[in-house]
């Protein structure tokens, strides 16, 4: 069945009169969440209390949230386990890699992955102290700096500022043609484009549920190990829940089978059951209909840009085979721009030095909301209306 958008918008809670072109940075609220948050507080943690880990299965939820996630990025089942942030998954991750790639020291990335994953790689470099190095190169050079010293292939695979995406089974089969393994970041992927990380062979990957997933602020992330290493591997961060038999109390770590292994400590419960509240919402997609509307949003919007606002200059590639669900643009006063569309009710954001950035979430964004944002984007920037000095008091968050 053809994935039905006017209904799954109409599951969100979207304040009236707003535009929410942010929804790759922060997902909205999903409607069902907060009575699945209120049961879960005082029908389960209030009354079963501890007997919550048995009888309402909250120690398998991991795994089963998991399990829903992978339908939409394409995994095998029972081989995404959600926990803890991206950040930390990106360092299990890369440590797990590295180590099934012993006699070579070289992580490859590039300089438009996301500050947080090129800190984690050089911490970990730091902390194993066995002499690795993180080379980064261009986005555009990857493909040509891919040779067989190098062990990890660490990207992300949309760029968080540009909306630029890498091709994934291109790369992970040239990497592996190399010896080399792959950790792809899903940060911007996973719910708005048609991940296959089953048939691109992908080794590990990793992403957050906080933004086209709609799990809520800080909700968890997740990783994914292919069934080929998950065995393999010895996790870095041992953690009793990543123990074979964590009620035992053992004094000696020995990792669970499976996906399991990659536990840390107790999941947070009630983060996860509101990321439930939005998975069920793709319950009733598939995600070659979200991809393909999420093409159709962006190049509606990049159409009207161009016939409109010339002075406003494309970050983003301009074929939509070759870019994620965002779109951006240069503009030096970038910043005052999007605090104007805020008070006009369109919430894009903004990414330093001068990138202007929207974000269309193929759940509840229409071809209308579209056409609406780009008016009032027009209007702003033919009279100058960012320019006022209250525009450009830069807030902590942007
Ligand atoms: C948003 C984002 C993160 C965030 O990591 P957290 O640990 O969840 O804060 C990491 N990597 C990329 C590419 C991102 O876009």
């Amino acid at each position: 069945m053809p994935t039905n958008f006017a209904k799954t918008k109409s599951l969100f809670n979207l304040p009236e009169q707003i535009i929410y072109l942010d929804g790759n940075s922060l997902g909205p609220l999903p409607k069902a969440a907060s009575t699945y948050v209120k049961n879960m507080m005082e029908k389960k943690w209030g009354k079963l209390l501890i007997s919550g880990w048995n009888k309402d299965g909250w120690m398998d939820q991991p795994k089963k949230v998991g399990n829903r996630i992978a339908k939409l990025v394409g995994a095998e089942n029972d081989h995404i386990i959600v926990g803890d942030t991206l950040s930390i998954k990106i360092y299990q991750a890369l440590d797990s890699a590295l180590k099934l790639n012993k006699n070579k020291k070289i992580i490859l990335t590039d300089s438009g992955n996301f500050p947080s994953d090129i800190y984690i790689a050089d911490g970990l470099i730091k902390s194993l102290n066995l002499g690795h190095e993180l080379r980064i190169v261009e986005p555009e050079q990857i493909a040509d700096s891919l040779t067989d010293e190098i062990a990890v292939l660490l990207l992300t695979e949309v760029d968080y500022r540009t909306g630029r995406k890498h091709d994934m089974n291109t790369l992970t089969s040239r990497a592996h043609e190399l010896g080399i393994l792959t950790v792809w970041d899903l940060a911007h992927s996973a719910g708005a484009i048609n991940v296959q990380l089953e048939n691109c062979n992908v080794d590990f990957a990793a992403g957050c549920t906080y933004k086209y997933l709609n799990g809520g602020p800080g909700s968890p992330a997740f990783l994914y190990v292919s069934p080929r290493h998950i065995n393999t591997i010895e996790p870095i961060l041992k953690g009793w829940m990543g123990h074979a038999s964590p009620f035992n109390f053992e004094e000696k770590f020995i990792a669970a089978r499976g996906i399991d292994r990659m536990r840390i400590g107790t999941p947070p419960v009630i983060a996860t059951v509101s990321l439930e509240a939005a998975l069920d919402i793709f319950d009733k997609t598939n995600m070659p209909d979200i991809h393909q509307k999420s093409i159709e949003l962006t190049e509606v919007f990049i159409n009207e840009i161009e016939k409109k606002c010339p002075m406003l200059k494309l970050a983003s590639p301009r074929d939509a085979n070759l870019r994620g669900s965002h779109v951006s643009y240069h503009f030096e006063n970038g910043y005052a721009v999007i605090q104007a569309l805020i008070e006009r009710g369109v919430i894009g954001d903004f990414r330093a030095p001068d990138i202007i950035r929207f974000g269309f979430t193929p759940l509840f964004i229409d071809k209308d909301d579209v056409l609406k944002a780009v008016k009032i984007l027009d209007g702003i920037m033919k009279n100058s209306c960012w320019d006022k000095p209250e525009f450009k008091k830069k807030q902590f968050v942007t």
